[in-house]
């Protein structure tokens, strides 16, 4: 195991439910370290760079509405394993197939309004991370 960084946003149905401290100490029990964080409001433009991937589904359009409809949080969070250490803490992408205690089992309104967004590999961390950081940002 090594340590590694991921990128997380705590999505709009979180931060407008408050969720916030809850859902960091969701990850901080787990292991990780928050090493860079910041509340902001997401533009269209990013939210659809940051999801291209997605961009012929038929979610994206409201996917992106979605993240732009209120406040998120973005982080960076180290830990061993961290790319798939958050993966288990958030639980399936659908909260009704997310195991017990995870964040989304716990938190998540919707398969949408899914409450954490976390990397799905260190390749892409390290992208996502550059999109919203700067090196000077990240204090390890
Ligand atoms: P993740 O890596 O677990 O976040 O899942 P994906 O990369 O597959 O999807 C990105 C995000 O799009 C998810 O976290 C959901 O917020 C949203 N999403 C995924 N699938 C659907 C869907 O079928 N319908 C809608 N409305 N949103 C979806």
């Amino acid at each position: 195991m090594a340590l590694e960084r991921t990128f997380s946003i705590i999505k709009p149905d979180a931060t407008r439910r408050n969720l916030t401290g809850a859902i960091n100490a969701m990850l901080e029990e787990a292991g990780l370290r928050i090493i860079a964080q910041r509340r902001i409001r997401m533009t269209r433009q990013q939210a659809e760079t940051f999801y291209e991937v997605h961009k012929e589904r038929p979610f994206y359009g409201d996917l992106v509405t979605f993240m732009t409809s209120g406040p998120v949080v973005v982080q960076v969070l180290e830990g061993e394993d961290a790319v798939a250490l958050n993966r288990r803490v958030m639980g399936a992408t659908n909260p009704e197939e997310a195991d017990e205690g995870t964040i989304r089992k716990t938190h998540a309104e919707s398969l949408e309004a899914n409450s954490a967004h976390g990397s799905d590999s260190a390749e892409n961390a390290a992208i996502e991370i550059a999109q919203f950081f700067s090196d000077d940002q990240i204090v390890g």
